[in-house]
């Protein structure tokens, strides 16, 4: 497969960009360059793609089910519950709705964490994104249930060579209120020997962390320190209850934090300290987390309120500006998993969208930066490539009618 994409404006120059495979080979002139496809790069930008590096895909099925509720009530009276109904099929069919979603507001790549791994990484391979994918594991201090979670995820970890390499299979450890020491200890240790990314939560709420003292005697992340779980293979969400030293901590450790501004405002878990967390030398990306508490998973949205939080928290207008706040939403979560992605250059996987300039939210075009992170939304997205294959042209995505539609049954079957 072989893209040429003539003319595009690429840092204020036409540019052509020719892919060929999945990377990035070329960019310039062009001319004697013939591919497979050729699109027209006219009054369009091509940038890199944006990675969203916290999510729960599949809870797309769940967009708009329980509301304006506070974070525990939310989890027990309604994810929980719901949860336990959900089949292998509704988290394919959830987690397509969400790589639906993703793609046509630009996102090629996330980070996952949810039941029925064979189901995302099924939807995710079918739809051409790549993600990082943890079977979610919570036992509650049940000896039985982390016997089975660590069997499964074993089990995964074998089976996770049926998918193509942009499927990457990691260890989900819920949270600490949720894993017991000893299941966390085994996913550090399991993880370590197999060269595994881990994703958890950390430091959400106040509850978790008083909680945490009354158990351990010790806070999140000392403790976690303490059972030698923190390391540069672990990406943290929400990480907002932290002391100053405790960022300095997870930052010494490599510990990758993941930002979720919607989510964190819409169930008031308090605020990541972004400007703190980037000056203490912990790497930060933002995430969407999943639509149940989000509602949906647009980053340009994501990064637009991270952007907007900082300043308005810090009452500094000048923290987190569109530069940085694109950073976070693009290259930041490729780098913590080790893509050459979120970045156009040669050599780099062809991983991008092109956007329409004549779209009135990009207009005058001043700064596209600062356009996408402020003004755009997704109807300023025309094409979204991933590894070097078109999934999305003129806003058309292949099947979206048909999962759209599937989406439609889970009012049926969820509703209340
Ligand atoms: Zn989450």
């Amino acid at each position: 497969m072989s893209i040429l994409i003539k003319q595009v404006r690429l840092n204020d120059k036409a540019v052509d960009v020719y892919i060929r495979g999945n990377q990035i080979r070329k960019i310039g002139a062009c001319s004697d360059q013939t591919a497979e496809t050729v699109l027209d790069g006219t009054d369009k930008a091509i940038l890199p793609t944006f990675h969203n590096a916290h999510t729960h895909a599949a809870m797309a099925y769940m967009r708009s089910y329980a509301d304006d509720l506070e974070l525990h009530t939310w989890l027990n009276d309604h994810v929980w519950p719901l949860e336990a109904r959900v089949t292998e099929e509704d988290v394919y069919n959830g987690a397509r709705l969400a790589c639906l979603e993703m793609i046509k507001s630009g996102a090629t790549f996330f980070n996952d964490m949810y039941w029925f791994w064979h189901s995302t990484a099924r939807a995710v391979e079918e739809m051409g994104l790549r993600a990082a994918i943890s079977a979610v594991f919570i036992d509650f201090d049940d000896p039985q249930k982390a016997k089975e979670q660590m069997e499964q995820n074993q089990r995964l970890f074998e089976e996770r060579g049926r998918y193509s390499d942009r499927i990457i299979f990691q260890i989900g450890p819920h949270a600490i209120y949720t894993v017991s020491e000893k299941s966390l200890r085994w996913a550090a240790e399991f993880a370590a020997e197999h060269g595994l990314m881990i994703h958890t939560h950390l430091a959400e709420t106040e509850k978790e962390v008083a909680d945490c003292v009354k158990k351990h005697g010790i806070r999140p992340v000392a403790y976690l320190d303490s059972i030698g779980f923190l390391g540069s293979n672990v990406t943290a969400a929400h990480c907002i209850c932290l002391e100053p030293e405790e960022m300095e901590l997870l930052a010494e450790r490599g510990v990758k934090a993941l930002h979720c501004p919607a989510s964190n405002m819409k169930l008031c878990s308090g605020k990541f300290r972004f400007t703190e967390a980037q000056a203490a030398g912990l790497q930060v990306a933002v995430g969407t987390d999943g639509a149940a508490s989000n509602n949906n998973l647009d980053m340009g949205e994501e990064i637009k309120l991270a952007a907007l939080l900082e300043k308005h928290s810090t009452g500094n207008p000048t923290a987190l500006p569109a530069e940085t706040a694109w950073h976070a939403g693009t290259r930041a979560g490729a780098e913590m998993f080790g893509l050459n992605s979120g970045v156009i250059t040669e050599g780099a996987l062809a991983d991008c969208m092109l956007v329409d300039l004549n779209n009135e939210r990009l207009a005058p075009g001043h700064h596209l930066i600062a356009d996408m992170v402020y003004s755009a939304d997704s109807s300023c997205i025309d094409t979204v490539i991933c590894d070097g294959n078109i999934l999305m042209q003129d806003r058309k995505v292949d099947g979206e009618e048909e999962i759209i539609e599937k989406a439609h049954e889970y009012r049926e079957k969820f509703g209340r």
